[in-house]
């Protein structure tokens, strides 16, 4: 803490991480030995910069732009950019960090970072993004690389600022070369990468489920968020069997009694991603209610998945939906869930997925799509969802082999473990660095 000052929500990851790891380096002396745990808090490297721009106005806008190299044992940095006027140090380093562990469970060779910007996306107009996103790309070029390190969207960046990010480092670098994930399908995106971190999130539960004896089709289920990850986690419960009760956003909580069907999903996405308004305006076009500033947490349902933003369910959530005989709960979002949130859970027996681990797919697919760009291939749809399923199948059964005591799963010691034990022997392999 004194070390990092100000920074609660690094904090509160590396402090999860370590109530998980320390036990076991404890048995394990040559990872005490060498500190990794230590040396694995502390990013490779952190680069802040200023990214001026003008507004439609004429009027000039400076904001802050940021890239936390977080760690490269396992392979190039890679973790999504964030734009929202929330982003600070501490957000990028939880993430970060966060990212080191998701990175190592997807099998894949990927090491971790974020980054992003303060810039607030809301309410600009095309051409102010892409004004925006040539000048951040303008300072970042200089620190990444496809052998270096290659972001990828978040919260605020999606296929359209990808674009005009691409773009930018194109012009500036004359290389056409796999620096950005998330990219359109013309220029070397991948099929699926947009739905893999909502489908990985439902297959996570549906997992899970599976091993504890139950399944997921017929379940009600609370997704919070509209945005890329809920949306298609949504898609992907529906296609399971699953009956999605709620959607939210910054606004309020979208209510649909009887189940979200496939049809009024289309027109939430066309609402949510295109059109870019709030989920208030549905109540005109189809049966559903809308609670406005409320989250979904109040209602009943078997399953959750908190797919917004981090700390948006609370220990008071938790436990209204373990008085509701919640089941199980699935974070799409990272850190979704407040430390005394997840303790509720383990303490009323609902199983629990950190994000780490349920919503993994996302990076995992940007690997893939980084692969398919390197043998300057297209993978099929399918081929590409199978391999998304496996990754969750695999992410899960690790959890499983490093979380299981006395029959019961504890997912969060199993993600932080098997996402440790393979970065811990790379550091440890590289000497002292
Ligand atoms: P988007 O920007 O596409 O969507 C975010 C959604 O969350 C929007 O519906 C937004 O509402 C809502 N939201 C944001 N802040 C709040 C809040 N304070 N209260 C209620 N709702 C809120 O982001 P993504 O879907 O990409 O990301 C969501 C989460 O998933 C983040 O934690 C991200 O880090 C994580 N994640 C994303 C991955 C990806 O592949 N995209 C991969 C792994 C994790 P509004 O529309 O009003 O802004």
């Amino acid at each position: 803490v004194k070390r990092n000052p100000y920074e609660p929500e690094f904090h509160q990851a590396v402090k999860e991480v370590a109530e998980s790891v320390i036990p076991f380096i404890n048995k394990n002396p040559k990872y005490k030995q060498a500190h990794i745990l230590e040396r694995m808090t502390e990013p490779d490297k952190v680069v802040s910069f200023r990214v001026s721009w003008e507004d439609d106005e004429g009027n000039i806008r400076i904001n802050r732009g940021y890239r936390v190299q977080f760690n490269n044992s396992i392979g190039p940095y890679k973790g999504g950019l964030r734009f929202d006027p929330s982003v600070n140090m501490s957000v990028l380093k939880f993430l970060g960090f966060e990212q080191t562990f998701k990175n190592s469970l997807t099998t894949l060779p990927i090491g971790a970072g974020k980054g992003g910007s303060d810039f607030n996306p809301k309410g600009k107009s095309d051409r102010e993004i892409m004004r925006f996103c040539q000048s951040f790309m303008t300072q970042l070029y200089q620190h990444i690389g496809p052998n270096m390190d290659v972001p990828a969207g978040d919260i605020g960046v999606g296929a359209r600022e990808i674009s005009y990010l691409f773009g930018q480092y194109k012009r500036l670098t004359h290389q056409f070369e796999s620096v950005l994930t998330g990219k359109s399908l013309e220029f070397g995106g991948s099929l699926i990468r947009t739905e893999a971190t909502g489908y990985g999130n439902a297959y996570f539960m549906q997992s899970m489920l599976i091993h504890s004896g139950q399944i997921i089709e017929g379940k009600t289920c609370l997704v919070s968020g509209s945005g890329n990850v809920a949306l298609y986690c949504a898609e992907k419960i529906i296609q399971l069997g699953g009956k999605v009760l709620t959607l939210s956003d910054s606004s309020g909580t979208l209510l649909v009694p009887n189940g979200i069907e496939q049809t009024q999903l289309d027109i939430i996405k066309d609402i949510k991603t295109n059109k870019r308004q709030r989920l208030g305006v549905l109540t005109e076009l189809f049966e559903c209610e809308f609670y406005e500033g409320k989250k979904p947490w109040s209602i009943k349902a078997d399953l959750a998945f908190p797919c917004a933003t981090q700390n948006e369910l609370d220990e008071d959530d938790a436990s209204l939906l373990a008085e509701h005989g919640c089941l199980a709960v699935s974070e799409g979002a990272n850190m979704p869930c407040t430390p005394e949130a997840v303790h509720t859970f383990h303490e009323r027996g609902i199983l629990y997925a950190p994000g780490k681990a349920a919503n993994a797919g996302g990076v995992a697919v940007s690997a893939l799509e980084m692969s398919q760009n390197s043998i300057r291939m297209s993978w099929s749809e399918n081929e590409l969802e199978q391999k998304l399923h496996n990754i969750m199948q695999q992410i899960h059964d690790q959890c499983v082999k490093y979380g299981e005591h006395d029959g019961k799963v504890n997912y969060v010691d199993g993600a932080n473990i098997a996402g440790f034990i393979k970065v811990a022997d790379a550091m440890l392999a590289y000497g002292v660095v």
